[in-house]
């Protein structure tokens, strides 16, 4: 029990880091400080995005496709067409040489040309960090991103940590008036799990709220990425925004987790997605298989 044993000093490691003390409720508040006159607005459905862009229904389970290839045939990415998907294998370089890729790009393949959204970060095989992920307090049971914690990341991630854009597009969620949950919202969600929710919808709508201050990015053609537990959101950042690929959009914390109101605890990290339509990249695969996805997203190879 090697891995479990490692996964319990892990555990422990993340509750008891020697992460700034300073709750960060505090910090976001000053971080927050010159953001707060900007109405929140409320996220555009993702379907709709997707309806309005997808000229070509991107399908997750569709996108098992070969070992990414090395970064070096950036011209040879073929525009896809509705009838064949999968047909571009290149790798788009993530090298800052590269023009970054904006939503009207319909030559890269849209699952392709991401980068890491932590600057140096370990793209980890710790299970309960990947995509699809059992979480029994879920409602599905299903996590629909990939987390980045520092003790798999094997970078520092606090506070200051900055969140880099994982490819050019427009902001279509920015929650500038985010306020952090309380003991009695995390009782509500606790009822809903012991008893069961009412709906989907409100399934959904605690889901969200378990994703605490969010930024959400359009790269086009269905596909949008997600930046959740966010404790501050960069200057400027705001939906209807065009952000860089590389830009920073904001930092990571435990919004939306019991932990940001136990100043005793911290559970400060990035969970990240990439959604496609309705769904998410790697849905319906195995955890690893749909790490595999996101390496091949980010033109990582490994051995
Ligand atoms: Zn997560």
């Amino acid at each position: 029990m090697i891995f479990a044993a490692a996964a319990a000093v892990a555990v422990v490691q993340a509750t008891n880091s020697d992460t700034p003390p300073n709750p960060p409720t505090e910090e976001a508040a000053a971080l927050a400080v010159g953001q707060s006159g900007q109405a929140q607005q409320a996220a555009q459905p993702i379907a709709q995005s997707a309806d309005a862009d997808a000229e070509q229904p991107l399908q997750p389970e569709q996108q098992e496709q070969t070992p990414a290839q090395p970064m070096d045939a950036p011209d040879s990415a073929e525009p896809s067409d509705a009838d064949e998907p999968q047909q571009s294998e290149a790798v788009a370089p993530v090298s800052s040489s590269q023009p970054p890729a904006t939503p009207e790009d319909e030559q890269q393949d849209p699952l392709q040309g991401f980068i890491v959204p932590i600057a140096g970060a370990h793209v980890t095989e710790y299970e309960g960090h990947l995509p699809n992920a059992t979480r029994t307090y879920r409602n599905d049971g299903i996590h629909e991103g990939f987390d980045f914690y520092e003790w798999a990341a094997r970078v520092t991630i606090d506070y200051n940590t900055e969140i880099l854009a994982a490819k050019s597009g427009v902001v279509i969620r920015a929650d500038l008036d985010y306020v952090d949950i309380t003991p009695a919202d995390w009782a509500r969600f606790e009822s809903f799990w012991e008893d069961g929710f009412e709906s989907d919808q409100q399934a959904e709508d605690v889901l969200d709220e378990l994703r605490g201050r969010q930024v959400w990015i359009d790269h086009g053609r269905g596909v949008v990425t997600r930046y959740a537990h966010l404790s501050a959101i960069a200057e400027g950042i705001a939906v209807g925004v065009e952000v860089q690929q590389g830009q920073v959009i904001g930092y990571p914390g435990e919004s939306g987790q019991e932990e940001v109101y136990d100043p005793d605890k911290n559970d400060i990290h990035l969970h990240f997605e990439i959604r496609i339509g309705d769904g998410w990249l790697g849905q319906g695969e195995t955890p690893l298989t749909a790490r595999a996805l996101y390496l091949h997203a980010f033109g990582i190879t490994e051995d």
